[in-house]
């Protein structure tokens, strides 16, 4: 699956917010948004888009960057939004939430999105007791996530795990660090994701 692979500090200074997609730097003074508070490039400090369709774009952009997915994948997701009942951007960020590579950074199994999308495609995580490797996958309510039984004893691991520890889980998953596990009580509304998207500017840009 392509990806991303460029500097992703660039990626926060564009859309001018945190993304927190580099795990321990983003939460440091060497954060790029604080010291160069302006977009990339050599147009960055004079170019501003102010029009309707630049805001539902930078919006669209940000969640695809927050998440970490790439164009193919994010509409499919939209579309998938659209199929089912409830409202649409709810639905979206719903879908978003619920794809292992997250539920594993939500609960401080990983520093970042990216690092956990390498750990899960490394093997290291069980939904239900049996391993899966693809970040992409869509938990659903009551499954349990674990991380696997050899990798408890890893260096790394234990140093990820003690790194994010003070992380708090969002309330729609049950966390016990001590068995390694994390259970979903339910897919979350929308009061209870914390994330900068504004989902109904990307239910526009994909109406038009
Ligand atoms: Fe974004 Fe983190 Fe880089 Fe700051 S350090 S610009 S939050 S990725």
């Amino acid at each position: 699956m392509a990806r991303y692979t460029g500097a992703v500090c660039r990626l926060c200074r564009r859309e001018g917010q945190k993304l927190f997609l580099k795990g321990d730097r983003c939460y440091s003074d060497k954060c790029s948004v604080g010291r160069r508070s302006y977009a990339p490039g050599q147009h960055g400090q004079g170019r501003k888009k102010t029009s309707e369709y630049g805001l539902q774009l930078r919006a669209k952009q940000k969640a695809r960057r927050f998440y970490g997915i790439i164009e193919n994948q994010f509409h499919h997701y939209f579309e998938m939004a659209e199929r089912k009942v409830g409202v649409t951007g709810e639905n979206l960020l719903r879908i978003l939430e619920s794809r292992l590579d997250n539920i594993v950074y939500r609960v401080g199994f990983a520093s970042s999105r990216a690092e956990a999308r390498q750990l899960v495609v490394h093997g290291h995580f069980e939904v239900n007791g049996s391993r899966v490797d693809i970040p992409s996958y869509l938990v659903k309510s009551g499954d349990i996530i674990t991380l696997c039984e050899k990798s408890r004893s890893s260096e790394k691991m234990k140093a990820v795990m003690e790194a994010n520890s003070g992380r708090p889980a969002p309330q729609w998953i049950d966390v016990n660090r001590d068995a390694f596990e994390a259970k979903i009580i339910n897919l979350p509304e929308r009061d209870m994701i914390d994330s900068p998207i504004e989902e109904q500017l990307i239910v526009e840009f994909y109406s038009k």
